[in-house]
């Protein structure tokens, strides 16, 4: 940890120091914006209720070094060009921005760089070349695994494998995003034949993704011991599931329509070194389960591997959102009960030789922890619709129904750190 980890630093923008706010100053997640005036699109960091052009800003000149050549990289509108320099680069970007965020030094010109939250629309922070989805819960694998295969939950290599599936890059969209409802072929049990219609069992999955950094060449596998090199920072999912396509799809290859018509991410990418604070120990694998392999496998993944970040999805339905009541909390998880750490779902993604690429988007699976209220899916929280929610309007929820806004929210807390989040996952369902 350094000097931008301190809890002491503030701000001298006023709503980065309010307690409980997202985006102190010991966060500063990266982002792409429009802004609402100009139409232009532009990276920036987040601070406060505020946004810090990072171009703006280097053209004040308040940059040299590492810096300003990761600022630098800054000047178009993706965030994959700072992605592929590295932690270096990155680092020094960081630092440099506590300073001119905390110091009032440089005030006048920084100020100059500041764009409020409420003049900007936020964009897809990466052009993301490749999405890959793993299944890293084992209280999710063992729910769903129990509901479709009561004698036999958890399949031999999930203690083994981080399982996982290609996704599609296509269809990620950023927060606020409305999400249509998509046709399918489903076929119930007592049906002779499928039929092709609008799904009828549309759930979230509350998930979190990890950006690439550098990549690696192709053949070239990653050690475990390097793998967090390679990441630059998280964002919220929400990896959108039709039931039942999935259900009638999904084998013998696994997912495929029922899960690549949305995916939702979150427009802040906070940093790995913004969680520095928050990083914890891997699972703890009971005493029956295997080791992993050695490839990953190693004392750093185990005693720091896990990060420790509360996660929430929230139900607001149409009646709520025109009634104005507040959003319903249906779970709450923490990202710290994943059986599989962020290094080992990369080091396994790369072990083969495969080529990770700046700007990959890798994704956890949903969070599920051991109780039923962190249960991160309708499917699991109703049991596959038989205990549906009941939503404080007086309606009932299985799975969600046109007009359904979900978000996702994360945070991360701790004693002598302060806190900061992840903003907000948030979709509206179409009919
Ligand atoms: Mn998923």
């Amino acid at each position: 940890m350094n000097e931008t980890h301190n809890p002491q630093l503030t701000s001298w923008i006023p709503s980065a120091n309010i307690p409980g706010n997202d985006f102190p100053i010991q966060n500063l997640p990266f982002g792409v914006f429009r802004k609402k005036v100009t139409g232009l699109h532009h990276i920036g960091v987040a601070i406060g209720d505020q946004v810090v052009d990072i171009t703006a800003a280097r053209n004040e000149g308040l940059f040299n070094g590492l810096a300003e050549e990761a600022a630098e990289a800054c000047s178009g509108d993706t965030l994959n060009r700072l992605l592929s320099l590295g932690r270096a680069h990155w680092s020094e970007l960081r630092k440099r921005l506590s300073v001119l965020l905390s110091d009032t030094e440089e005030r006048g010109k920084v100020e100059r760089c500041l764009v409020p939250m409420t003049a900007v629309e936020m964009q897809l922070p990466v052009a993301v070349g490749d999405y890959t989805d793993f299944y890293a819960s084992i209280y999710h694998a063992t729910n769903v695994g129990s509901m479709f295969r009561p004698d036999n939950p958890l399949l031999p290599n999930y203690k083994y494998v981080p399982i996982g599936y290609h996704g599609r890059a296509s269809s990620i969209v950023v927060s606020g995003t409305p999400v249509q409802r998509p046709s399918g072929q489903t076929k119930s049990d007592d049906a002779p034949a499928p039929v092709f219609g609008s799904t009828k069992q549309l759930d979230y999955e509350l998930e979190v993704g990890f950006f690439i950094g550098p990549g690696n060449e192709m053949s070239k596998p990653i050690p475990i011991s390097e793998a967090e090199h390679h990441i630059f920072g998280l964002c919220l999912v929400n990896d959108w599931s039709a039931r039942d396509i999935q259900k009638w799809e999904y084998q013998p290859l696994g997912p495929f329509l029922a899960k690549n018509f949305a995916t939702t991410i979150s427009p802040w990418i906070v940093t790995l070194d913004a969680l520095e604070p928050f990083r914890c120990p891997a699972f703890a694998r009971p005493a029956d389960d295997p080791a992993p392999l050695p490839y990953l496998d190693s004392t750093a993944n185990v005693m720091t591997g896990g990060v420790n970040i509360t996660l929430e999805v929230f139900l607001r339905s149409r009646k709520m959102r025109e009634k104005k009541s507040d959003a319903f909390l249906v779970s709450s998880g923490n990202f710290k009960e994943m059986y599989w750490t962020l290094a080992q779902m990369l080091t396994h993604h790369a072990s083969n030789g495969c080529n990770l690429r700046p700007g990959d988007l890798l994704a956890s699976g949903t969070v599920s922890g051991t109780t039923k209220d962190s249960r991160g899916c309708l499917l699991e929280r109703t049991w596959r619709g038989t205990e549906p929610l009941q939503l404080p309007s007086g309606e009932k929820r299985t799975f969600l129904e046109d007009g359904d806004e979900v978000t996702i929210r994360g945070y991360c807390e701790r004693s002598n750190a302060v806190r900061i989040g992840f903003g907000e996952c948030r979709g509206v369902i179409v009919g």
